[in-house]
C-alpha cells in the first residue's frame, strides 16, 4: 500500500516535470519562430479623412496609400522588420502630428507613400524623393535601394531632391515614394489592382530586408 502511494507520488512528480519540460520546449519553439524585431520602419500613410490627396473619379490617393501600407505591414508579420503606420484608418493626421509621431517611434527608416496626378494624362511612372536635412546621404541611399528593388510594371522617373515638410523634419533616413500617376489610365489600373499593390509592397519589403 505504501509502495503504491510512493509510486503514485513519484508518478505525479514525473508528470509535473514532463509538463514543465514540454512547456519550456514549446516556449523555445515559439520564440525561435518569432523573429526578433530589430528594424523599425515607419510607413507614413499620406493624406486621410477630408484630405483625399490626388483624386481621379472615385479613386483617391489616401486609399491607395493605406491599401499598400497594410499589405506591407502584413508581409512583415513574421519578419525582423517592425512596420508602424502613421494611420491605419481613413483619418486625417496633420503634418505636425506625423512628425511628432515618427519622432516618438525612433525608427530606423521612414517611407511616405503617395500617388501622383498631372493635367497631362500621358505622364506616368513612380518616383522617389529625399530631403537635404541631417540624414541627406542616408536618405539618398535609402531611395536608391528602394529604386533597385522596385522592379514593377511602372516606369521609373528617377530619384529627386525635394523640400517636403516631412523630409525637412526627418529624424531618420526618409524618403517619399510617389507610386504612380492616378491621372494616367495604365498607372491608375495598376495602383488599384491587388497585384499592383502587392508588387509595390513586396518591393518595399525586400528592400527593407536588405538594409
Ligand atoms: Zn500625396
Amino acid at each position: 500500500m505504501l509502495a503504491n502511494a510512493v509510486y503514485i507520488l513519484l508518478n505525479q512528480n514525473i508528470m509535473k516535470t514532463l509538463r514543465n519540460l514540454l512547456g519550456a520546449a514549446l516556449l523555445i519553439i515559439t520564440l525561435s519562430f518569432t523573429p526578433t524585431k530589430n528594424k523599425t520602419v515607419v510607413i507614413d500613410v499620406s493624406h486621410g479623412g477630408h484630405d483625399h490627396g490626388q483624386q481621379e473619379h472615385s479613386i483617391t490617393e489616401k486609399d491607395i496609400a493605406l491599401q499598400v501600407a497594410q499589405k506591407l505591414q502584413a508581409l512583415s508579420q513574421d519578419s525582423s522588420i517592425k512596420i508602424i503606420l502613421t494611420r491605419d484608418s481613413d483619418a486625417f493626421v496633420s503634418l505636425k502630428d506625423r512628425v511628432a509621431f515618427i519622432e516618438k517611434q525612433k525608427p530606423h527608416y521612414m517611407i511616405s507613400l503617395h500617388a501622383n496626378g498631372y493635367k497631362d494624362e500621358s505622364t506616368s511612372g513612380y518616383e522617389l524623393f529625399y530631403g537635404d536635412g541631417d540624414y541627406h546621404e542616408a536618405s539618398k541611399k535609402l531611395a536608391s535601394n528602394l529604386s533597385e528593388s522596385l522592379n514593377i510594371d511602372l516606369q521609373s522617373r528617377g530619384i529627386k531632391k525635394a523640400s517636403f515638410y516631412l523630409l525637412k523634419n526627418a529624424v531618420c533616413p526618409s524618403v517619399f515614394l510617389e507610386m504612380g500617376f492616378l491621372s494616367n489610365p495604365e498607372d491608375r489600373a495598376y495602383l488599384i489592382s491587388e497585384s499592383g499593390q502587392t508588387a509595390i509592397a513586396m518591393a518595399i519589403f525586400k528592400s527593407l530586408e536588405q538594409l
